[in-house]
């Protein structure tokens, strides 16, 4: 499903060239669950931003599916990254004036491929994570892990094809973190695709595959 051939991405601070990524080749096939692991400032964020076609990468190719992201022009990056990718992040980036269900309904809001089923989808994946007591409940009003739950039901509503998370469990107490990490496992059990960023070899060992980065090198890569 993944193919990264060859990717770098520098960044330039003051006089400084910072190597985020540093020549990574990677295939990821569909179905798979890898996690991402590495020292802070190892490249793993800038790597979850390259396959979220979030950011491109200075050289190399990039194919998701069929098509070569890394040579797609700004509109058509962001088509993938609305219709085909989901994110899930650390600090769960919910919008605080809307309830649950306006929030996961977001991506809907933006999509240029108006679905009538995408609110039937929210109601039986938010029944799913066990939130639909929450639908009407602002994001203040919920636990860190009912909101990371939420985050991840925003991500799935377009269906996307791959699903990234950069450290979901990184603010949750033990107890949420598990279960957040049981409803990743769930959903790839189901065949969802999934890349994960973790610190936590715990939470690492629940993937199939875990891949090491270091000063944006991949340095191991074990099943
Ligand atoms: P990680 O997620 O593993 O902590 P990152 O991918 O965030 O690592 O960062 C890799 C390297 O690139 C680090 O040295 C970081 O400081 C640098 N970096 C990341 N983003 C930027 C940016 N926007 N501008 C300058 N340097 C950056
Ligand atoms: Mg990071």
């Amino acid at each position: 499903m993944i193919t990264l051939s060859n990717i770098h991405k520098t960044y330039r601070q003051g006089g400084n060239e910072i190597r985020a990524l540093d020549g990574i080749n990677l295939h990821i096939a569909t179905g798979e669950f890898v996690a991402i692991m590495g020292p802070s400032g190892s490249g793993k964020s800038s790597l979850l931003n390259i396959l979220g076609a979030l950011d491109r990468p200075d050289k190399g190719i990039y194919h998701l599916q069929q098509d070569e992201i890394s040579a797609m022009d700004d509109d058509s990056a962001s088509d993938v990254r609305n219709r085909r990718i989901g994110f899930v992040f650390q600090s769960f980036h919910l919008l605080p004036r809307l309830s649950v269900l306006e929030n996961v309904l977001l991506p809907q809001r933006y999509s240029t491929l108006p679905d009538p089923q995408a609110e039937q989808r929210a109601h039986a994946l938010l029944e799913r994570v066990g939130l639909t007591s929450r639908l009407h409940h602002k994001p203040a009003e919920l636990s860190g892990g009912q909101l990371q739950r939420a985050a991840i039901v925003r991500a799935l509503l377009n269906q996307p094809a791959l699903l990234l998370a950069d450290e979901p469990t990184g603010n949750l107490d033990s107890k949420s973190a598990a279960d957040v990490l049981a409803l990743l496992t769930e959903l790839n059990a189901s065949g969802q695709t999934l890349v994960m960023v973790t610190h936590d070899t715990d939470i690492a060992k629940q993937a199939q595959r875990t891949i090491h980065l270091r000063d944006g090198k991949i340095v191991e890569d074990h099943r």
